[in-house]
């Protein structure tokens, strides 16, 4: 690992452009490698402990104090040593707290500081946390914790330069009750046994927003020599069936891409209330159990999770307007991944769901948050989380694709992935490499790769890759055909329909579908009992269109039994249009909002307008 070492050292800060997201001063003084020392505390919902964090000068200028994010953190104290062994008190400060960024903690250094050590606690509000009662588990019976540190939550759990243009490696020791078991962002051990104090050490640099912690009542299912899957016990047979082509996944993408650089790769099934689909914890995917459909139909998410170990974990996005940089390339990897895996007809479904759901955003967005490149002073990191970075992102990637052709952009991408492997870039630094290693040379097609309308202009170029897929033309046409009355329930094609068919077939749908179609439609193909957590989800948003009744319970059950942004959002969206829907709304949101993740209350509070004298 050393040569990982050297070659960051070699590029000390590529946060060229300022981060507008961090308090952290990576300029003057960076952090190389945190030493956590944390112990659980289910009881009181605390983490308390130690980080030692070891830093490096990047400036002359020695008067600059070390500047770490924190977020609602309990500063007991800061020592600063030389050397590592013998610590001294140190007179630090924490700022006054700032909306959405939280407060500095700045720690004074003397010439020769290499070492310094907070001692904190975590806070009633830390959003990176969820402490989950035993109720709130698969199993019932042990208590639950994870973390969610993208975008900028790391800082509520640990004080840290937070900011993605700054990667550090890091060791671990986590003390839990003994009966559960820890896992995390770094070597996990399959066969560890469950001792209430773990070790874990991450060799490779990463970003503080891919710092992750699960602590639960866990099971290992080996599914490949280097891929498995923890999941809690009741879940985790369910997960290793739906996961089997894993490792042939990560295989179909070092193809592709270049190696697997993070040694094992393993996927945590996260309790219901994950606020996400997955989140791409290097050599820990946490995944949701929504994707858990029973016939790998939504297996894409591991496709994209696993994507990320070379686009956002490897080449990162140095700061949150560059966003597009991982997700967009993710989703373009992805669907290769699924391209090699499963097919042709089934990534050419997927990108064409991925255009219909990015024109249909497009279409409610303001112009200056549909640019790739987009500004987000000022605003949360997760006001970006729209279809742009990842739809419009991949589709730009296809463009270059139909310009350049496969095997050219291929060569690229894995010249890419090689050339800035554990490094942190902005979007001004991309465009020159693909100036230099695509652009250059070519004039006519350089002009035609449009690189500076994809990247700075909303909307999309009129020459956007459009993919078609013949199988949902039929499930587009069908729906056509059937909202016009041209065709009965009983005659709708849909023998071997596959989800993407079904998903598509739903969203064709007009949103002023004649009086009892919903109803023959439900009673025919048992719509409102399908456990596709994709296809319910777009049937349960038609139901709210049109009160179809019937899918009232399923309604209530699904937005009380899993929390999930992307499909929470859009629901109660959905229901606050009209009177009653809004009473409903809040009725639900009332007994569910305490299940939820705090990002996920924070999303749903805007959008039923909760209040503080509600709560
Ligand atoms: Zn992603």
């Amino acid at each position: 690992m050393t040569h990982v070492f050297l070659l960051v050292a070699m590029f000390p800060s590529a946060a060229v452009e300022r981060d507008a997201h961090s308090f952290a001063n990576p300029r003057h003084v960076v952090v190389r490698h945190a030493e956590l020392d944390l112990q659980i505390d289910f009881a009181e919902k605390v983490i308390r402990g130690d980080a030692t964090l070891t830093i490096e000068r990047t400036s002359a200028d020695r008067k600059q104090p070390l500047v770490l994010d924190t977020r609602g953190l309990a500063i007991q104290f800061a020592e600063t040593s030389d050397d590592g062994k013998v610590f001294a008190k140190a007179e630090f400060t924490l700022d006054k707290e700032v909306p959405i960024l939280g407060s500095a903690l700045r720690v004074p250094l003397n010439d020769k500081t290499r070492y310094v050590r907070i001692r904190y606690a975590t806070g009633p509000n830390s959003t990176a946390l969820q402490w989950l009662s035993p109720g709130q588990t698969a199993g019932k019976k042990q208590p639950y914790l994870f973390t969610q540190s993208q975008a900028i939550d790391a800082r509520t759990w640990i004080p840290i330069q937070d900011t993605p243009g700054v990667r550090l490696t890091y060791s671990a020791r986590i003390r839990t009750p003994n009966e559960l078991l820890a896992v995390m962002s770094a070597g996990n051990d399959p066969g560890r046994k469950r001792t209430g104090d773990y070790r874990f050490e991450m060799k490779q640099p990463i970003p503080a927003y891919l710092l992750a912690l699960a602590v639960g009542d866990l099971e290992f299912r080996k599914l490949g020599p280097r891929t498995g899957v923890y999941a809690e016990p009741s879940v985790v047979g369910k997960a290793a069936a739906e996961f089997v082509e894993l490792e042939e996944m990560v295989r179909a993408c070092e193809k592709l891409y270049g190696p697997y650089r993070w040694d094992r790769y393993d996927v945590l099934v996260m309790p219901p209330s994950f606020p996400f689909g997955g989140m791409e914890n290097p050599r820990l995917t946490f995944a949701s159990p929504t994707v858990l459909a029973g016939d790998k139909s939504l297996v894409s998410l591991l496709a994209h999770e696993l994507a990320h170990s070379w686009s956002g974990n490897l080449v990162t996005n140095a700061t949150w307007r560059d966003f597009w940089l991982n997700e967009g390339f993710t989703v373009y990897l992805e669907r290769r991944i699924m391209e090699s895996v499963y097919g042709r007809a089934r990534a050419d479904a997927e990108a064409v769901l991925g255009r219909r759901s990015l024109e249909r955003e497009l279409a409610d967005l303001p112009k200056q948050d549909q640019i790739l490149h987009i500004d987000l002073t000022g605003r949360q990191p997760v006001d970006g989380l729209t279809d742009v970075p990842y739809e419009k992102g991949a589709l730009f990637l296809k463009h270059l694709e139909a310009v350049y052709g496969r095997p050219k952009l291929d060569a690229f991408l894995k010249g890419y992935f090689e050339h800035f492997a554990f490094r942190s870039i902005t979007t001004a630094e991309f465009a020159l490499y693909l100036d230099e290693h695509l652009l250059k040379g070519d004039a006519v097609k350089a002009k035609a790769a449009k690189v500076e309308e994809w990247l700075h202009q909303p909307g999309l170029p009129s020459d956007a890759p459009n993919p078609t897929a013949d199988d949902l033309k039929k499930a587009e046409q069908a729906a056509r055909d059937y909202a016009a009355g041209k065709v009965a329930t009983a005659a709708l094609p849909v023998k071997n329909w596959s989800p993407q068919q079904w998903l598509h077939f739903l969203n064709s749908l007009p949103g002023d579908l004649k009086p009892g179609l919903m109803k023959l439609l439900d009673e025919r193909f048992h719509l409102t009992a399908t456990g596709n957590s994709e296809v319910l989800f777009q049937w349960l948003l038609l139901s709210i269109k049109h009160r179809h009744a019937p899918a009232d319970d399923r309604l209530e059950a699904f937005l009380t039994e899993q929390g999930r942004r992307k499909f929470l959002m859009p629901l109660y969206s959905e229901l606050m249009k009209s009177p009653e829907g809004k009473e409903r709304a809040l009725t639900i949101y009332a007994k569910a909002r305490p299940l939820y993740h705090p990002v996920s209350v924070e999303s749903i509070d805007a959008i039923v307008g909760w209040k503080k004298e509600e709560r």
